[in-house]
């Protein structure tokens, strides 16, 4: 029992960009800053943004941030929105595309508990527990979430360890889900943020190198939000993935080999199959959109496209270092609009 509005593509998939300033290491390698903004906007957010980048290519989103956009402003423009339509039983899916270090986890995670640095995440959970707090109706809400990571093509629970392989099944309406993944009840916006705590620590565990894991898996927050009204028994229900995906960046050809490769080669798959995935969406294709290309967009199937509401947020680095990956992520993002 979803919302029964239907929500036209162009306001369905909203792409957004953000650029993190330039690091240390881009610094003392004088790498330059590459991206141009439009003259006379100093604002640290512009609207139907136009940039440049060296090659004078121009681009348009939704929104673009610069550098010294705070996590309070990307979450306001980008974000906060989805929030309400959670709330009136809508699906929703918000998840963070760019090359390794772009800010991906920076902005869908930041640091909870941190009120400036924390990123779309936790601000949206705070939100969600704000918006239940202050209703005045008789309702009941019943808020669950899950949370785990796909690598190399298996999806692992990072509430249970035990869960290793868990494999995507749909129900009685043809929805796909993933069966048996832990879901836990939460009553509060600290019981959320004790289960992202767990499920980073079990997911240190399992592997040697923690950046190096989370470069190549995507992770996926699922928060699911059932409510009944107690006076005329209306149910709504609405869930939103919050996916921090696997780095974009191409893996030398020359170099790379052995699990590398692979690993490569399954991030590939899965992330051309989600450009592909909301190409189709975003040119109004109602007869095949291929979410069957991989697991990542076979679970996003129902939070995507139809009448759920899709924020991409594409993470990119201003150094001259870094710009074929830029380009190929500006072109990913220009796929979806
Ligand atoms: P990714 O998840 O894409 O690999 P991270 O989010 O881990 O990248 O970002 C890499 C580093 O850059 C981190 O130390 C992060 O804190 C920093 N960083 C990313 N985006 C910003 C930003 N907008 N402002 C300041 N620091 C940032
Ligand atoms: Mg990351």
């Amino acid at each position: 029992m979803s919302g029964e509005r239907e929500i036209p593509a162009e306001d369905s998939i909203k792409v957004v960009c953000r650029f993190r300033p330039l690091n240390d290491s881009e610094e003392k390698a004088g790498s330059k800053f590459v991206v141009k903004f439009p003259s006379g906007s100093d604002d640290n957010c512009i609207s139907i943004a136009i940039f440049f980048l060296l090659q004078g290519k121009v681009y348009l989103f939704d929104k673009v941030f610069k550098p010294n956009a705070t996590q309070e402003k990307v979450y306001n423009e980008a974000a906060k929105s989805i929030v309400s339509d959670v709330l009136a039983g809508y699906n929703g899916t918000i998840f963070a595309y760019g090359q390794t270090s772009s800010g991906k986890t920076h902005t869908m995670e930041g640091v909870i508990g941190d009120p400036q640095k924390q990123g779309i995440i936790p601000r949206i959970v705070n939100d969600i527990f704000n918006h239940i707090y202050a209703m005045e109706e008789n309702l009941e809400f019943h808020i669950k979430v899950s949370y785990f990571e796909i690598y190399m093509d298996k999806i692992r629970d990072l509430l249970d360890v035990s869960k290793v392989n868990l494999s995507v099944h749909e129900d009685k309406n043809r929805v796909p889900f993933v069966k048996g993944a832990t879901e836990r009840f939460v009553s509060s916006p600290e019981e959320v943020f004790e289960a992202i705590e767990e499920g980073k620590s079990n997911r240190h565990i399992a592997v040697t190198n923690m950046n190096e894991h989370s470069s190549r898996s995507h992770s996926v927050f699922l928060i699911n939000v059932k409510q009944e009204n107690l006076e005329n028994q209306k149910k709504l229900s609405g869930k939103l993935y919050l996916v921090d995906l696997a780095g974009s960046e191409k893996v030398s050809k020359t170099g790379a080999e052995g699990t590398v490769l692979d690993e490569a080669k399954n991030i590939n798959k899965s992330l051309s199959a989600l450009g592909n995935v909301i190409s189709a969406l975003a040119d109004g294709n109602k007869t095949h959109i291929p979410y069957r290309d991989s697991k990542l967009t076979r679970i996003l199937q129902e939070s995507l496209g139809g009448n759920a509401r899709t924020t991409i947020v594409i993470c990119c680095s201003p150094a001259s270092f870094n710009e074929s990956e830029t380009k190929s992520t500006l072109e990913f993002g220009k796929r979806a609009k």
